[in-house]
């Protein structure tokens, strides 16, 4: 099958798991850098970015073996941004000016995220106006325990729905204040445990995103009249639901008493793009990243 989309679950290599938006005591957290390491080392995580405001943290092994990712937090009015794989923070004069941080970031090989759009009240009107945005926070979990604003399905659908290539993080935000430390969190296939082949996996959208649910599998595959679906397999889940532009897309929900552990759904063209998000009884979400129809081969 000619297709330029990856499965990650086809690689050789490993699964790794990880925060990408934690603060420390270098800005606004309550845990040094130390005890913030040892606590998602505790909790059984592989790598976290230590990402505070305006601070540039390089990426390194800790005690125990954990490794932390280069980044940090930038904002102004109307936006925050995420960075990872920086080698230093751009000047703070520029924190009127997205599209520029966003380019130095690029100009540096490191990847510029939206953070949490809906408690910043920034629009997906305004997101697509930065050019070199690798991908957006689907959810925060400091943002949803203070003020229920965690979420930006709508901001990441509108913005596929228009052509942009996004890819969605679940992360903790992490200040040490909240309790909201170990819940959202990605799971990355990487060659091996090291900062670049992490930073590389989130470059090719070689993660998933989750709080809770586990996704086994994603693959395409073509029934008897050659018509191409996506495929995938999950932890035992109420609901899986297929995001597609629009109403393209379906949801499937176990009946009651039962559980999913996977479902498949037929691809078009005039999806523009089909994402999967698989949701427990709890309501924890795991959100695939998306595959871009026009990257497919839908002929047989
Ligand atoms: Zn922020
Ligand atoms: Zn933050």
């Amino acid at each position: 099958m000619s297709t330029s989309w990856v499965s990650p679950f086809s690689l050789p290599g490993i699964w790794l798991k990880g925060n990408l938006h934690t603060h420390t005591t270098r800005s606004d957290g309550l845990y040094s850098p130390e005890k913030a390491m040892a606590w998602y080392n505790e909790q059984g995580y592989d790598f976290v970015a230590l990402t505070d405001h305006w601070v540039h943290a390089s990426g390194r092994t800790w005690e125990d073996g954990i490794l932390s990712i280069s980044g940090a937090e930038l904002h102004g009015r109307g936006y925050h941004m995420l960075t990872l794989g920086i080698t230093e923070v751009p000047d703070r004069t520029l924190e009127h000016d997205p599209i520029t941080l966003a380019r130095l970031i690029n100009e540096q090989g490191g990847l510029a995220y939206i953070a949490h759009p809906y408690w910043t009240g920034q629009t997906s009107a305004e997101i697509a106006t930065i050019p070199g945005i690798a991908g957006i926070e689907v959810y925060n979990a400091v943002c949803e325990a203070m003020v229920g604003l965690g979420h930006a399905r709508v901001h990441w659908d509108e913005l596929l729905a228009q052509g942009m290539r996004l890819y969605g993080l679940a992360v903790d935000d992490s200040h040490w204040r909240h309790d909201t430390q170990g819940i959202g969190y990605v799971m990355v296939r990487a060659e091996r445990a090291d900062e670049a082949s992490i930073l590389e996996a989130l470059r090719q959208g070689h993660f998933y995103s989750s709080t809770g649910p586990r996704i086994d599998d994603m693959r395409l595959v073509r029934d008897a009249d050659g018509r191409l679906s996506l495929r995938v397999r999950c932890s035992p889940c109420r609901h899986i639901t297929f995001y597609a532009c629009g109403p393209l897309g379906r949801r499937f929900t176990a009946p009651e008493g039962r559980s999913l552990d996977g479902a498949e759904y037929p691809l078009r063209e005039e999806q523009v793009y089909l994402r999967v998000e698989c949701q427990d009884d709890a309501g924890r979400t795991a959100w695939s990243n998306p595959i871009y129809i026009a990257d497919l081969d839908m002929a047989r």
